[in-house]
């Protein structure tokens, strides 16, 4: 399961590519199968897109070709013809978009944008914000953005660039995060904070649900639009996508996992001798487990950095060398001991059961399996490319039948009120939860399906 993109733009700075080159370093968790940046030199776009990690898709000769004061850019997924951000004239101009999120009624607007006569490039369903951009009446940029984003519906986090400027904009119930930093006179968009953090500027606020911000030579201006829809910020965000070190949605990432992990220590107590996270996005809620179990943690689970993308095999055999590939266990800290092993979430369950199998020969007397989120029972629509229904391990299982196939002695999810709360305090409210829930905040005419998304990645252990 994995996020489909990170966006980052920034404007009013003479290095704007070489510094979206580093911002997408710190956004590369957010999406490794491509990447892109556009450059403006205040008359015209530049791009460069290519397929790979950041680290694989520039050259040092590729910023001779990006020149220019402004810059947007994504790490995300797809083909190398989809690949962000897009590029399209359209009557008064040229525009580079560059999205995070899905719209659920992408499917109807790109039928009803062919039968007008566009002419689709892409599969990406961002491409019919730019069909409608063109379409729309306004005779200023952000008047037709806003009249092409009153036609959509769903989840996105844009950042758009023109030769004069650069427009961050995020979807009146902010599913995706997206924020705003200041480096000396240059205004910054990201995804993360992690990557404001990077390039050393200064984090300044969230882009709000419903407010467009567009950066000019002049400065910056702010707009509302989308009425007053009811915030749905992505709770998985905190759960597991986000960078412990980042700010999403205006909290601190790391200190609110260790509250997942306290509020899973005091739902689901386990007689244990140590705690071990699956790492790394479970590091910091299996400390706040521990913390609160007064059991210690120990690093009974090691994860090999070195591994990049591993292609699934159709043997069952070889798919659990695939996970040994990323994980191995210590045997000092493991035999002979009861374990707790904390997850942030589980989604097949073929991974958790490869793992607790690495754990178990490494001769744990007893595996207590803990999960720092509810079980996952529902795909999302809203920019997560997460599995089917069919293939969510607890969709229609158990807990016991789910434990049983994990191979644990006990098992335990977080409650969805306990994540609520540890997540975003008393006031629960203001969180998209639907991929635990089915309450989703957002429905569609059509149901949409995955292939109304890009999935043209290979599928990974
Ligand atoms: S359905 Fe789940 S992953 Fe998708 S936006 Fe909502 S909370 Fe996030």
């Amino acid at each position: 399961m994995k996020d489909k993109c990170g966006v980052f733009g920034i404007f009013g700075h003479e290095e704007a590519s070489w510094l979206t080159y580093l911002g997408l370093y710190a956004l590369q968790h957010r999406g490794q199968e491509g990447t892109g940046i556009c450059s403006t030199d205040g008359r015209r776009l530049h791009v460069h897109r290519d397929q790979g990690l950041v680290a694989e898709a520039y050259r040092g000769e590729t910023f001779q070709h990006l020149p220019g004061h402004g810059a947007n850019s994504t790490s995300g997924a797809g083909s190398l013809s989809n690949l962000q951000p897009l590029l399209a004239s359209y009557r008064d101009g040229t525009i580079a978009l560059a999205h995070n999120g899905n719209l659920v009624n992408a499917r109807e607007l790109h039928e009803e944008c062919e039968h007008l006569g566009s002419i689709f490039q892409t599969t990406v369903d961002s491409e019919v914000i730019v069909h409608l951009v063109a379409r729309a009446k306004p005779p200023d940029l952000g008047g037709r953005l806003l009249q092409a984003l009153s036609r959509v519906r769903g989840a996105y986090s844009l950042v758009a660039l023109t030769p004069d400027r650069m427009i961050g904009i995020r979807d009146p119930h902010g599913f995706r995060p997206l924020c705003l930093g200041k480096l000396d006179r240059a205004w910054v968009l990201a995804s993360e904070s992690c990557a404001l953090d990077l390039l050393d500027a200064e984090y300044v606020r969230e882009v709000e649900p419903g407010e467009m911000v567009t950066v000019t030579q002049e400065g910056l201006e702010t707009r509302r639009f989308g009425g007053d829809a009811s915030r749905s910020e992505c709770i998985f965000e905190h759960v597991y996508f986000a960078r412990p070190d980042s700010r999403a949605f205006g909290r601190g990432v790391n200190e609110v996992r260790v509250r997942l992990g306290r509020q899973l220590a005091r739902e689901h107590p386990a007689e244990a001798d140590v705690v071990m996270a699956v790492p790394d996005s479970s590091n910091a809620a299996a400390l706040g487990f521990s913390q609160e179990a007064q059991i210690p943690l120990e690093h009974g689970l090691i994860r090999n950095h070195y591994v990049g993308r591993t292609f699934i095999s159709p043997s069952q055999n070889l798919r659990n060398l695939g996970v040994r590939l990323k994980y191995n266990a210590v045997r000092e800290v493991v035999e002979g001991r009861s374990v707790v092993v904390v997850d942030d979430s589980v989604v097949r369950g073929t991974t958790s059961r490869s793992l607790m199998r690495i754990v178990r020969e490494a001769g744990a007397r007893a595996i207590h399996f803990r999960v720092s989120s509810p079980p996952v029972k529902h795909p999302c629509y809203y920019g997560i490319d997460m599995p089917t229904y069919d293939e969510l391990v607890a969709n229609q299982r158990t807990l016991e039948e789910i434990r049983d196939y994990i191979g644990v002695d006990s098992l335990g999810y977080l409650s969805t009120e306990g994540m609520l709360r540890a997540v975003r305090g008393e006031d629960a409210s203001g969180a998209c939860a639907a991929c635990f829930t089915g309450e989703y905040p957002v429905r569609w005419k059509r149901a949409p399906s995955k292939s109304d998304f890009e999935v043209e990645t290979p599928e990974k252990v």
